[in-house]
């Protein structure tokens, strides 16, 4: 490991303790920066590598709400604000039992690179909460979620920081965030993105994030003159981006045959049953069991059957996979098994969903690998979409923003391609999106000084 990353993650250790998927996230970032830092001694000269790492603020606070029973909830909230040099901080919230200062610390970090990449003046931020909303009635959300804006609406504004969903945050959240906002200030104004469609939001953005996938996927395959057409897809997860990148794959001509959740897996050779997944999942809030219980031909593996280390999703022979459950959910074992199985390309919808060897293991085979910064900015992208609508108090077209939608991937596809092959490295899009997301935000740090 090169001194710079060995020296910069020791002081993470130190200065920042138990944080290890923050670790994860600069060192791969980092790793992919020597030959720009090489090439532009300005970089150390301004210390950019120290003063990027560290959050221009971080926001931790308390959440007290009252469940239905009557008895008091506490949980944590954070918005880690970590830089602005571009513009505006931007990132998503989310809420689920195992965030901790460090998972908020890693999606912020990645963030402010998957904004720059999308080409767009957008800072990087991040939010949350170790909130489990499973299980919870929709009066318990509201609750929750009004508590939680009662504290944050004093950090954030349409052009301060606007917010949007992650895992755990729809547009039921965002509603009851918005309201509470609204109430509080007295303000209409774009200060989250994914809202509902009569009220500020923008068609497209809840399909964006796996619509967006998709398209990057098309982009890596189309360079190697191949297509999504007629090939079987594996997805993890089956949120919000797990759908619409299933829905996305079917429109263009490829056959999605699995989607998990916590709890386990659903294999369906046939094809999954869109419809019915969107019923289970969006409108019943149920378990894929109940997928499984109402399609006869689907197989459904509990998580604790898969191999050991692995999860059993990858182990379905695919030529295409989409990671779109959550982080370190594909193992160097994980990678192997799809590598064996004749994979050619894997588009990450989910941040940082694969390990550092998987990574490795992607590269050195050559396939089409699109990381997660590149492959699932659409959504951050349609979010600013959002937000122009919103300062111009116009309404796009779904065509209109889909269509501005795939030129921003493509774009991002090139910009991290024709960077790769800049730095002597062709087809590595982690080294190409790293470098390109870098440095403009590190340029735009040195014209506004030391602050
Ligand atoms: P979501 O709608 O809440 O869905 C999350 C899905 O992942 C659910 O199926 C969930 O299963 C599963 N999951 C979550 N944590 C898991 C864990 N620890 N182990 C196994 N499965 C797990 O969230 P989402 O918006 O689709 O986000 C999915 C991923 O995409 C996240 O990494 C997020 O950061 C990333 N992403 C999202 C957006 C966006 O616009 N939404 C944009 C860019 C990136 P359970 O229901 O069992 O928890």
């Amino acid at each position: 490991m090169s001194t710079y990353i060995h020296d910069t993650i020791n002081h993470l250790r130190q200065t920042s303790p138990a944080q290890d998927e923050f670790y994860q996230a600069a060192e791969e970032v980092l790793s992919s920066l020597r030959p720009l830092l090489d090439r532009n001694p300005k970089y150390q000269k301004h210390n950019i590598i120290q003063r990027i790492v560290e959050p221009e603020r971080q926001i931790l606070f308390r959440v007290a709400w009252i469940d239905d029973r009557g008895n008091v909830q506490v949980n944590k909230g954070y918005r880690i604000q970590f830089n602005s040099a571009i513009g505006p901080y931007k990132g998503g919230l989310r809420f689920h039992p195992n965030v901790t200062a460090g998972t908020i610390k890693f999606l912020g970090f990645e963030q402010i690179f998957k904004n720059s990449l999308t080409g767009l003046p957008i800072g990087g931020a991040k939010g949350g909460s170790n909130f489990d909303p499973k299980g919870k009635s929709d009066n318990e959300i509201m609750r929750f979620c009004q508590s939680f804006m009662t504290e944050l609406f004093r950090h954030v504004g349409d052009t301060i920081d606007v917010p949007a969903g992650d895992i755990g945050v729809g547009g039921r959240e965002i509603g009851y965030l918005y309201g509470q906002f609204k109430r509080l200030t007295g303000r209409y104004e774009g200060v989250l993105t994914g809202k509902g469609l009569s009220w500020g939001g923008s068609l497209a953005r809840t399909e964006a994030t796996g619509y967006g996938a998709v398209y990057f996927a098309q982009n890596m395959l189309a360079e190697r003159g191949d297509s999504l057409e007629g090939k079987v897809c594996t997805i993890s997860g089956s949120g919000n981006v797990s759908i619409y990148t299933v829905e996305k794959l079917y429109q263009v001509g490829a056959k999605p045959v699995t989607v998990s959740d916590s709890n386990g897996m659903i294999y369906d050779k046939d094809g999954i049953d869109l419809q019915l997944l969107k019923q289970v999942k969006e409108v019943e809030r149920a378990r894929l069991t109940r997928y499984a219980e109402q399609r006869p031909g689907a197989v459904y593996t509990p998580a604790e059957d898969y191999p050991a280390g692995c999860n059993g999703v990858w182990s379905v022979p695919c030529a295409a996979a989409f990671p779109s459950a959550t982080q370190n959910e594909v193992s160097e074992e994980d990678a192997k098994t799809l590598l064996g199985n004749g994979c050619i390309c894997i588009s990450e919808g989910a941040n940082m969903p694969s390990n550092q060897s998987a990574i490795d293991a992607f590269l050195a085979s050559g396939i089409a690998y699109g990381p997660a910064k590149a492959a699932n900015a659409g959504g951050v992208a349609t979010s600013q979409l959002e937000m122009s609508q919103n300062a111009s108090m116009l309404q796009w077209s779904f065509e209109e923003v889909d269509a501005k939608l795939k030129r921003i991937m493509e774009n991002i596809y090139r910009t991290a391609s024709e960077t790769a092959k800049e730095f002597g490295a062709p087809g590595n899009l982690v080294l190409g999106a790293n470098i390109a997301g870098f440095r403009k935000v590190a340029d735009a740090m040195i014209d506004q000084g030391v602050v």
